[in-house]
């Protein structure tokens, strides 16, 4: 069997969801490009060039080694949806590094090191970490930043509390400080910063003193555990599987197998196109029925495939109490020339006619009865 190397995102991704982790690190199935990751990927990659010398390269250069990183992948093997989409993203990338450069050009920063690998044996486990950027701060101290590139600066406490825990038990970490000050003998991190690039922002944290670190890391350890004890149920949610790629192989939403090869059909009359309409209309009436129901049961109010998402919505509509009851109040009220006919809509147009009064509305609206249908729109999803 192969080691184990415990990280952060193993952890993460075990505890969104156990089958999804056997899915991606046990059976290793490869999952469809995403790109935010790529976008990701290629923004710590520039980073990691800014400060591969003492001072910042030119613009130019860091700007063309981006478009080299970029071009080195199609749009679609990045995960966008188009070209276009994926031309906006690298106009994003191309401001965001000018802006990184203008801000932070003149620090001179050097630091520790960039996109380290880190490792550490901790309660008989090798625990494994990439580390964006180690900035020393003097006296042993140190600073952990982390880049962020999504649309929000998400805090994740979790990651910095194995980042913590990681780092101060890497054998690396105190012979690298040395290198820089010889006479330290012990290190501490200082701070720990999430960076988010795209508004060149930080937020940055304390570590955690040893009592919260020991309580977060006995969860951390019982989720090894069970990773290592093979225990993989799905645990579903809105937010775990709308991005997933398993769901085709997934228990949970049990997705028909492939469908068969089209076969050569004969040409198909306008009698058997209106009855396959009218078929997939009953079809679709039926479906929908379902999906409505599943969403009521689950409480949601959207869910997504992998390529539409379904939203529900409550709409109130107006139906008569008694149809000529209400025309015989119209003709009454000299107001039947005012609608062709007695429809929902026409009397939802008196309902909104100024000319009318507030007392005779009063006296329509208690002719009708609201209700609440549900409406469910199915629309294709664009990444
Ligand atoms: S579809 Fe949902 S339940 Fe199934 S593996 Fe993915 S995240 Fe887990």
């Amino acid at each position: 069997m192969a080691q184990f190397f415990y990280s952060q995102s193993k952890m993460g991704l075990y505890r969104e969801c156990p089958l999804k982790y056997k899915f991606r690190y046990i059976l290793k199935i490869p999952e469809k490009p995403k790109y935010f990751f790529s976008f990701g990927t290629i923004l710590h990659s520039v980073m990691e060039y800014l400060y591969s010398t003492p001072q910042f390269p030119p613009l130019e250069d860091a700007l063309k080694f981006f478009k080299q990183k970029w071009s080195a992948q199609t749009w679609e093997e990045k995960g966008y949806g188009s070209p276009e989409k994926e031309h906006e993203g690298f106009l994003e990338g191309q401001e965001i590094i000018k802006k990184y450069y203008e801000k932070h050009v003149a620090e001179n920063l050097h630091p520790l090191s960039t996109e380290m690998k880190v490792y550490a044996d901790i309660d008989g486990l090798t625990v494994m970490g990439i580390v964006d950027r180690i900035d020393y701060l003097g006296d042993g101290k140190l600073a952990i930043l982390d880049y962020k590139t999504g649309k929000t600066l998400k805090r994740e406490p979790d990651q910095l509390m194995f980042y913590q825990k990681l780092l101060e038990n890497s054998p690396k970490l105190l012979p690298l400080v040395q290198t820089r000050d010889i006479e330290v003998q012990k290190i501490k991190i200082e701070k720990m910063l999430f960076y988010h690039l795209p508004t060149l922002t930080e937020d940055s944290f304390k570590p955690v003193d040893k009592e919260e670190l020991d309580i977060f890391w006995k969860g951390a350890m019982k989720t090894a555990e069970n990773i290592l004890a093979e225990k993989f149920e799905p645990t579903p949610s809105e937010q775990s599987c709308r991005w997933c790629d398993y769901r085709g192989s997934c228990p949970v939403w049990n997705l028909n197998p492939e469908p068969k090869a089209e076969q050569e059909k004969p040409q198909e009359t306008l009698a058997e196109k209106i009855d396959r309409l009218g078929k997939l209309s009953d079809e679709g009436r039926a479906l929908k029925a379902e999906i409505i129901k599943i969403l009521k049961e689950q409480n949601l109010n959207i869910s997504f495939g992998t390529s539409y998402k379904a939203e529900l919505k409550e709409e109130e509509i107006l139906t008569f109490k008694d149809e000529e009851k209400t025309i015989e109040f119209l003709k009454q009220n000299n107001l039947l020339d005012k609608t062709l006919k007695p429809t929902v809509k026409s009397i939802l147009a008196l309902l909104d006619d100024h000319e009318i009064s507030e007392d005779k509305k009063q006296q329509l609206r208690a002719l009708t009865t609201k209700e609440i249908i549900n409406k469910l729109q199915c629309i294709k999803t664009d990444n």
